[in-house]
């Protein structure tokens, strides 16, 4: 392993496992700081691989390709949290690999996420591990009802999650997400739902660009704005749970934070991702230094850098649903000179699937998010 605890200069080489947006995005930001960038991922022709230097195509689970991959960075990091807990071991016998494969280990998997943080005194919704419906029968008795259950692994955007109701629920949400291990968690009736995107160097820095407020739309990700609007004492308890727990996983890196406010004013947790996340596009042009320049930093052992918006800011997905007329207006978009357009080279457009983002800057946040909407809306049908 070449020199872990030392800072990883310009010229070096990072390796990211994942092939995605977010590995894209971070690409971009590598290159721009004079570093080699290296992707892994089953694909070709990826978001990440058009950026990046060098794009190996290979399965997570070869072992032997991961080792001759690893051998050739001098950093590795992901982006995306479901890389096989052995890749990431058979990875780090070769370069270090930030955030740690303990800190993917947790996150990756709801039960044991959910479990450390209840273990660790962080605020998460009630919740009982589910492996069948006798289980969820008793769940759904402790939890009481409205309640969520969700498969413990591979689920995103919604995606192995059902509703229960009324207990009478229990049955058909059980079949609904198939047959892996579930987690079944109490509804929180959230006023708004926001995540703070923070970052830890390998000197155990911390910074944050504060917090962000999301809307979701079919359990998609549709909006964020940033500053969110919530009380400033919400905002200093939630930038404190944001450190404790960056230290208590000992993060080396940047970590999403997605937060539920509920209508009688507590917080509570609702899932971390240990790499850039969907609602910190918008530091890329509205802060100083981006989630993904920070990300870079961070596993680079650099000193972190700056977090200070320059305004408040907006950002919109473009998902695959706004090209269901053909090719969405793009000189429409560009007419509007505050707002930033950001596409991530997918060729394959399916509905729901995220393609790109819209970001404007504006005096308050209330305006931002109303000159990204009407871009949005000049773009073509949603
Ligand atoms: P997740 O995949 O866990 O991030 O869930 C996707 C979305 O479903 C969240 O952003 C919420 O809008 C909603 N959701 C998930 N879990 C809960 C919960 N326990 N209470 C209320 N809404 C939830």
């Amino acid at each position: 392993m070449i020199g872990s605890f030392a800072p990883i200069s310009p010229g070096a080489v990072v390796g990211v496992l994942g092939s995605g947006q977010l590995g894209r995005m971070f690409a971009i930001a590598a290159r721009q700081m004079g570093y080699r960038v290296h992707t892994f991922s089953p694909e070709t022709d990826t978001p990440t691989g058009q950026v990046a230097d060098v794009e190996i195509t290979g399965a997570y689970h070869d072992l032997d390709a991961i080792r001759e991959f690893a051998r050739n960075v001098h950093v590795l990091t992901f982006e995306f949290e479901n890389v096989p807990a052995r890749t990431v071991e058979a990875a780090a016998h070769f370069a270090p690999v930030r955030p740690s494969g303990s800190v993917l280990h947790i996150t990756q998997h709801r039960l044991r996420e959910k479990t450390f943080l209840k273990g660790n005194g962080f605020p998460v919704a009630p919740f009982s591990p589910v492996s069948s419906l006798d289980e969820l029968r008793s769940a759904v008795e402790q939890i009481g009802c409205p309640a969520i259950l969700k498969t413990a692994v591979s689920g995103y955007d919604g995606k192995g999650q059902a509703r229960v109701t009324k207990p009478g629920d229990a049955e058909a949400a059980f079949a609904a997400t198939g047959s892996q291990e579930k987690i079944l968690e109490a509804f929180i009736d959230f006023e708004l739902e926001f995540s703070i995107v923070a970052a830890r160097g390998l000197d155990g820095t911390f910074s944050h660009w504060g917090l962000i407020e999301n809307t979701h739309r079919n359990h998609i990700l549709d909006l964020s704005f940033a500053p969110a609007n919530v009380p400033e004492a919400t905002s200093v308890q939630a930038v404190g749970i944001a450190k404790d727990l960056l230290e208590t996983l000992d993060v080396i890196g940047v970590l999403c934070i997605e937060f539920f406010l509920s209508r009688d004013q507590k917080i509570f947790i609702n899932e971390l991702a240990p790499r850039p996340h969907n609602s910190g596009h918008l530091t890329i042009n509205a802060a100083l230094t981006s989630q993904f320049e920070q990300q870079l930093r961070a596993v680079c052992g650099l000193p972190l850098g700056a977090t200070d918006f320059l305004s408040a800011a907006a950002m919109a997905n473009l998902l695959g649903d706004l090209w269901q007329d053909g090719e969405p207006n793009w000189a429409a978009a560009a007419g509007y000179p505050d707002v930033k357009l950001h596409l991530y080279g997918k060729d394959q457009v399916r509905p729901g699937r995220k393609m790109g983002h819209l970001t404007a800057l504006a005096p308050s946040a209330d305006a931002a998010v109303e000159r990204v909407l009407h871009a949005r809306k000049r773009l073509g049908p949603k």
